[in-house]
């Protein structure tokens, strides 16, 4: 079979640990055969982004915002712990906080869903897509405790001599405050994003918020997905047969446990927070959750929501067998290769992203999968792989289908 030709790079972010085993497995059993695999490589490995004081980083992210499509490995976010194990000059930010914000975006996570893997919830028959805001609220809050008496306003002071002072409360003894913000600019740009990737995706937009109690503040996310809606999104979704709806979070919460899926929810920062565990623990595994980063102007990020699974890797280290589930981590790379096949309209690639998943899911659904499915699965024959049987029993599959 002659290789599939690209015409321009993916932006390829490699990683850290376990990821970074499975990344090289993949790449050399499951894509390099098959396709002439361009890529713009940058070692997002914790070792380089000390070695470049984190510019690599910066650099990797510009060049997704540059060639539109990017695929990213999971990456170890230092703290103490690592400071001492990789002897770091500091404590870098978290990379994919620092992508998100040069890049803008708002993250979209789906679990992968295949037979075998029930939901707890027994009618979600599709994946259930949580889009989260990753800006304000409480996550940038301001906390007080006050231990006695007096009175607590909410005050702004305009640059142009504007002042607003409201009561919150006359506190008669000891309690706490806290002080919370958002942006229209965030707001708007978190719900071009969640327009853009439903018309994308082609599934419906939920929103729920509380804008019953919180007129103003959870209003505010109301009115704004509604404006830019009307302005920028109506006749899209009408002709694409496309619904978006607003509704209170306690009925959304309601909606989606009677659902079948299939849709997107978006969801406040806190929300999304909470939600986002909910809904991937129901969904079976976290090991099975694809993430992608959309920016407003239509940039695309794919990587899998799990970690570098610490834990495997250091069994591996010690040359015990490990059984790492690298499904995620190939639907990264399946997501970034049709989104480049789609931008560049080569058919050849879009394609050969479907049947790399579909040999995947088969593969599962024939009973060989990795421990952590093997757990929870409800097929009777299961053979339990290592990581890399596992791979190579997808690239069998998939070189049947080729
Ligand atoms: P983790 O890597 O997601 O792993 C937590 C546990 O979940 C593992 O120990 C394993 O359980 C199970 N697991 C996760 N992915 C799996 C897979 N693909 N196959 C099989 N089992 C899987 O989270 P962590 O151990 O808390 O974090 C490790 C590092 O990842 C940290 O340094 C953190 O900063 C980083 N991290 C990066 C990202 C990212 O880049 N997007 C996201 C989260 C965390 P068992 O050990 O019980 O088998
Ligand atoms: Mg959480």
């Amino acid at each position: 079979m002659k290789k599939i030709q690209m015409s321009t790079p993916l932006v390829e972010m490699d990683g850290d640990e376990m990821t970074r085993i499975l990344w090289k497995i993949i790449k050399e059993e499951l894509l390099l055969p098959y396709i002439d695999l361009k890529t713009e490589y940058y070692d997002l490995g914790l070792v380089h982004r000390n070695e470049t004081d984190d510019k690599v980083t910066v650099d990797a992210a510009n060049a997704a915002k540059k060639y539109g499509v990017a695929v990213k490995c999971a990456t170890i976010t230092p703290n103490k712990a690592r400071m001492e194990e990789y002897h770091l000059k500091k404590m870098y930010k978290s990379p994919n906080g620092t992508i998100r914000a040069i890049m803008d975006g708002t993250v979209f996570r789906a679990p992968i869903v295949v037979k075998g893997i029930e939901p707890c919830v027994k009618n979600w028959k599709m994946p259930i897509t949580l889009a989260r805001h990753a800006y304000g609220d409480v996550y940038k809050n301001t906390e007080m405790y006050i231990d006695g008496p007096g009175d607590a306003y909410l005050v702004f002071e305009g640059e142009n001599g504007e002042k607003k002072k409201e009561l919150i409360q006359h506190f008669d003894g000891s309690g706490v405050l806290q002080g919370m913000h958002n942006l229209d600019a965030s707001i708007t740009s978190f719900a071009r994003c969640c327009f853009n990737y439903a018309l994308d995706t082609r599934q419906n937009l939920w929103l729920g918020a509380k804008d019953t109690i919180s007129k103003t503040y959870d209003g505010r996310f109301k009115e704004i997905f509604a404006e830019i809606y009307e302005k920028e999104f109506k006749e899209k979704f009408e002709a694409a047969g496309l619904e978006y709806f607003y509704s209170l979070i306690d009925d959304i919460v309601a909606r989606v446990m009677k659902s079948q899926g299939g849709f997107i929810w978006a969801c406040k920062n806190y929300d999304g927070d909470v939600m986002s565990d909910m809904v991937s623990s129901a969904f079976g595994s976290l090991a099975m959750m694809t993430s992608v980063l959309v920016s407003p102007d239509g940039n695309y990020e794919y990587e899998a929501a799990h970690g570098t699974v610490q834990r495997h890797y250091y069994r591996h280290l010690e040359g015990k067998e490990t059984s790492t589930n690298s499904v995620a981590t190939i639907f990264a790379w399946t997501g970034a290769l049709r989104k480049r096949g789609e931008l560049d309209s080569n058919s050849q690639l879009m394609d050969f992203a479907d049947k790399l998943e579909k040999a995947t899911l088969g593969t599962i659904e024939s009973g060989k999968m990795t421990k952590d499915l093997a757990l929870i699965t409800s097929l009777k024959h299961v053979t339990v792989l290592n990581s890399r049987d596992f791979i190579l029993a997808i690239k069998d599959r998939l070189e049947k289908m080729l």
